[in-house]
C-alpha cells in the first residue's frame, strides 16, 4: 500500500513542470493535470513529440509549450516535475542511439538539478525495459532486471537505468523528493502512428489491408495499459508521501502474446489481413 496524504493536504494549484510535454504520455499527463487546477509548463525539443497534440491546450493560460533539449539545463520555480523527455519506441531511441543515451542521462541530471535548485518533487518516467530479458515472471520491483549491457536497446535500458540511480543518488544525499515510476507498455490516442510500437503497427496495417507484421514466432508477452489509466497513477503521485520514493510498477498486470494482440485486431477492425512473421529483433 503506497501511503497518500490526507485529503486536507492535496497539492492544488501547483506550478508543474512537465518534460516531453508534446509526445503521447506527456500531452496526457498535461491535459490531466490542467483539469485538475494546476499550472503547467511543458518542455519538449519536439524530436519525436508533435506540437499539436497539446494545440487545444496552448490557447490555455494554464499551460505554456517551451521548445528546449533537456540535455541542455533549465531553470524555473516548481513545485513539481515531472521527467518524461526521451524518445519511447525501439525505432526511435534507436535511430541515434548515443544521443538517447545522453537524453537519459545528461537530460534527467540536469532536471534533478533543476528540481533540486526549486525544492520541487521530482516524479520519473522509467521504464519496464529496466528488467530487460527477465529471467522472473512477473516482475516485481525488487527484481534486478537481466539487461545487456551493450546491445542495441541499451541506450535505453541502460539510459533509463543510470537515470534511476541518479535519481536515488539525488534523493540519498541531497534530499531530493522523488518517485520513480517503471512504467509497461501502454497504448492510446495520440500515438504517433509510424513510431514502430506494435499496436500501432498492427492497427495501421489492419486498416490498410495490409500485411500484419509479427517479429518472431509472435509467443512473446507483453501488457498493455489504457493512457487514461497510467496517467491516473502519475497524478495520484502528487499526494504520496515524500518519504515514498518507490520504484513502483504502474500498468496492466495481465499479458498476452503478439499473436494474441493481431488476432484481436484483426477481429476488432474486420481486417482480411493475413499474419506474416518477421526476424526477431535482437535482445527483444
Ligand atoms: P514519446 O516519444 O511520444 O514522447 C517523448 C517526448 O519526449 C517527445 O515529445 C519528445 O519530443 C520528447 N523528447 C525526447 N528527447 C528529448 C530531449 N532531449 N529534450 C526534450 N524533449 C525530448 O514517448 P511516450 O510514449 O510519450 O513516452 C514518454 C516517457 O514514458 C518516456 O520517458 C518513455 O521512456 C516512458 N515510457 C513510455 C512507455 C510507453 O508505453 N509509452 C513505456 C515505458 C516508459
Ligand atoms: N512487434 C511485432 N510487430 C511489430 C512491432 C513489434 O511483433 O510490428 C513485437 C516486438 O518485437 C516486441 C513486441 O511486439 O516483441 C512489443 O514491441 P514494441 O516495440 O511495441 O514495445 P517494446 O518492445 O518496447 O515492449
Amino acid at each position: 500500500m503506497i501511503p497518500t496524504a490526507a485529503r486536507s493536504d492535496r497539492i492544488t494549484g501547483a506550478r508543474i513542470l512537465v518534460t516531453g510535454a508534446a509526445g503521447f504520455l506527456g500531452s496526457h499527463l498535461c491535459d490531466a493535470l490542467v483539469r485538475e487546477g494546476h499550472r503547467v509548463v511543458g518542455l519538449d525539443n519536439l524530436h519525436t513529440g508533435r506540437r499539436r497534440n497539446v494545440a487545444h491546450l496552448l490557447p490555455n493560460p494554464a499551460f505554456e509549450l517551451v521548445t528546449h533539449d533537456v540535455r541542455e539545463p533549465y531553470s524555473g520555480e516548481f513545485d513539481v516535475v515531472y521527467h518524461l523527455a526521451c524518445p519511447a519506441s525501439p525505432p526511435s531511441y534507436q535511430a541515434d542511439p548515443i544521443s538517447t543515451s545522453l537524453t537519459c542521462v545528461l537530460g534527467s541530471f540536469n532536471v534533478l538539478q533543476l528540481a533540486e535548485r526549486a525544492g520541487a518533487r521530482f516524479i520519473f518516467a522509467s521504464t519496464s525495459e529496466v528488467y530487460g530479458d527477465p529471467l522472473e515472471h512477473p516482475q516485481r520491483e525488487s527484481y534486478r532486471g537481466n539487461t545487456n549491457p551493450i546491445g542495441p536497446r541499451s541506450c535505453y535500458d541502460e539510459g533509463k537505468r543510470m537515470a534511476e540511480s541518479l535519481a536515488f543518488d539525488f534523493s540519498r544525499s541531497r534530499g531530493l523528493d522523488i518517485k520513480v515510476v517503471r512504467i509497461f507498455n501502454t497504448y492510446g490516442p495520440r500515438m504517433n502512428p509510424e513510431d514502430g510500437r506494435v499496436v500501432t503497427n498492427l492497427i495501421v496495417q489492419a486498416l490498410n489491408g495490409s500485411d500484419l507484421t509479427i517479429y518472431g514466432d509472435g509467443r512473446q508477452t507483453r501488457s498493455f495499459c489504457y493512457v487514461d489509466d497510467l496517467v491516473r497513477g502519475f497524478v495520484a503521485l502528487l499526494d504520496v508521501d515524500r518519504e515514498f520514493s518507490g520504484p513502483m510498477n504502474l500498468g496492466n498486470p495481465q499479458e498476452f502474446t503478439m499473436l494474441e494482440l493481431a488476432e484481436l485486431i484483426r477481429e476488432l477492425t474486420a481486417s482480411s489481413s493475413t499474419i506474416v512473421y518477421r526476424q526477431l529483433p535482437v535482445d527483444d
